[in-house]
């Protein structure tokens, strides 16, 4: 998180405000329960049709990310109301952040197209081990 003009942490706030350009403070994520039905999957799609949003998986967590700058942050990638931040913004530090390098994920889609092809992947998969199962049972 930036933090405004301060001589004790001179070295942190180069790092958030001039290289890192407060990354963290330009989208949000929000847990996802993980898609199990039709209509969960139809939903991440949906949500995907929007603009700025993704979806990942970290783990074996679904994650939504909206990216969308925070009111709070100044032109000058400073945090307006730093003294009553949220705890949220608290917890990142740039000892370690995501910063410079952001996670790589299993999973990771930015648009519908994208993940409307891995599903109808992924139901093709479970269409043919099903009817490997159903085969098998019949022996
Ligand atoms: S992502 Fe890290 S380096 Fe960037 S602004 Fe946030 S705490 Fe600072
Ligand atoms: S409240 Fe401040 S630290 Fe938190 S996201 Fe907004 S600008 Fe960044």
């Amino acid at each position: 998180m930036v933090r405004a003009s301060s001589a004790v942490e001179e070295k942190i706030r180069h790092r958030c405000q001039d290289q890192c350009k407060a990354r963290c403070c330009r989208y949000i994520t929000v847990m996802l329960p993980a898609p199990k039905q039709k209509a969960d999957f139809d939903e991440l799609s949906w949500f995907l049709a929007h603009e700025n949003m993704s979806v990942y998986v970290e783990g074996r967590r679904w994650h939504l990310e909206v990216r969308n700058r925070c009111k709070y942050l100044t032109s000058h990638n400073l945090c307006r109301i730093y003294e009553t931040r949220p705890d949220v913004c608290r917890g990142y530090e740039p000892d370690s952040c995501e910063y410079p390098n952001r996670p790589a994920h299993a999973l990771h889609f930015d648009t519908k197209d994208k993940f409307d092809a891995w599903w109808a992947r992924k139901r093709e998969r479970e269409r043919r081990r099903r009817k490997r199962s159903t085969r098998r049972k019949r022996k």
